[in-house]
């Protein structure tokens, strides 16, 4: 393979995993990406939530197993770091509106496997002093880990590097070049850059790029909120899911949250949002002091009307792929996998040839 060249087009967790991944395999990986710096785009808003628990498994039945093959994969790629590519496990806390249901998600969780477990009311407090009404008691994974995905992608890029690839940034990809069905690399303006292999993981803007070639690709993006506050509230490392809120600890007094996102494109409406969730913060917990509001976006998350993850070719080409679907963090590890599978497939048929 160490004579094929892939242009790996998105520097978020997507295509920093895959550009990675086919690295580790011998082929010369080029990571492009429109953005001055790695990191992403969706990726920079995401909670990064890397678990099972805030899925029922009767809700989700197709995605489930993929959640926690995701959460298994990651394991082992932090192995293949020496644990250096995110912290240990950290675990997670939900509670839902009343106990039965919070019961039900514990015996559901059980059943599919997992080491979910009850946490009593007084577990929860001696975790969490600061709660001010603690349901009886609540659902616990310690298996659940959540972590910023720029971190992560960065360490990804640096082994990228290490391992002989190139990183092209400020450089906005404009289309696929192309000759018959046969994809010779990518275009910036006038300039092609030629590879064996093309890999898009764009994110959002992948149904634009793919739509010259498949009109029907059914590429679309969905949107969700993403907030940081600060309060005077000590660390905590689970992160916690209750009927209010989703949370978890930045450190240094910072905290994330993700929310569904507004109804309208009323910046108003966003505001309201943001006030709504600091005083959700305040109601949560006794002694969250003052709570400000940081910063308030709204991510745009790649999604496929598919419900297999997106990684396949682009109708009608064998060396041009399309990467990245909802939720792209967890993912990624298996969306890498497939694109590299396929990838080396055509690589070993051509050596063949
Ligand atoms: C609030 C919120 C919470 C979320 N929480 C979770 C979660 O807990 N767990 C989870 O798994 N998922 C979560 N997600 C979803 C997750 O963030 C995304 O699925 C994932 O980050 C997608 O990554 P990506 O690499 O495909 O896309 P992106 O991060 O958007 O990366 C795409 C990259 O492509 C580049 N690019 C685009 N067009 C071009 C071009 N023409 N030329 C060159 N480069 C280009 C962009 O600059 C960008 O860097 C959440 C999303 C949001 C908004």
């Amino acid at each position: 393979m160490h004579n094929l060249s892939v242009n790996v087009v998105g520097a978020g967790i997507t295509g920093a995993m895959i550009a990675y991944k086919l690295a580790r395999l011998g082929f010369k990986v080029t990571l492009f990406d429109a953005n001055h710096c790695v990191g992403g785009d969706v990726s920079r808003t995401s909670f990064g939530w890397i678990g099972h628990i805030a899925n029922d498994p009767i809700d989700h039945p197709e995605l489930f197993p993929l959640l926690t093959d995701g959460m298994a994969r990651y394991k082992t790629l932090n192995a293949e770091f020496d644990g250096a590519l995110f912290g240990a496990n950290n675990g997670a806390i939900v509670w839902r509106a009343t106990p039965e249901e919070t019961q039900d998600l514990i015996d559901r969780q059980r059943q599919a496997g997992t080491r979910t477990r009850l946490m009593s009311k007084q577990e929860l407090q001696d975790l969490l002093p600061a709660l001010t009404n603690p349901p009886e008691f609540a659902a616990y994974s310690e298996d659940d880990v959540c972590w910023y995905p720029p971190k992560v992608i960065e360490k990804l890029v640096d082994a990228l590097t290490r391992l002989g690839g190139e990183v092209v940034l400020n450089s906005s990809v404009s289309a696929l070049d192309v000759t018959d069905h046969n994809c010779n690399g990518i275009r910036m303006n006038d300039e092609v850059f030629a590879s064996d292999f093309t890999v898009l993981a764009t994110g959002g803007a992948n149904g634009g790029l793919i739509a010259p070639y498949e009109p029907d690709h059914g590429l679309y993006t969905s949107p969700a909120t993403y907030l940081e506050i600060s309060a005077e509230l000590p660390e905590y490392t689970p992160v916690l899911l209750t009927p209010d809120i989703e949370m978890r600890s930045l450190g240094l007094g910072n905290f994330a949250l993700a929310e569904d996102p507004p109804k309208t494109n009323d910046p108003a409406e966003l505001e309201r949002m943001g006030a709504r969730l600091v005083q959700a913060v305040k109601d949560t917990f006794t002694s969250a002091g003052q709570v400000e509001l940081l910063s308030i976006q709204v991510g745009q998350r790649p999604a496929s009307h598919s419900t297999e993850p997106l990684a396949r070719p682009i109708n009608g080409f064998t060396n041009a792929f399309v990467a990245g679907s909802h939720p792209g963090v967890i993912l990624a590890p298996l969306i890498a996998e497939k694109i590299c599978s396929q990838i080396t497939e055509q690589a070993l048929s051509r050596s063949v040839v």
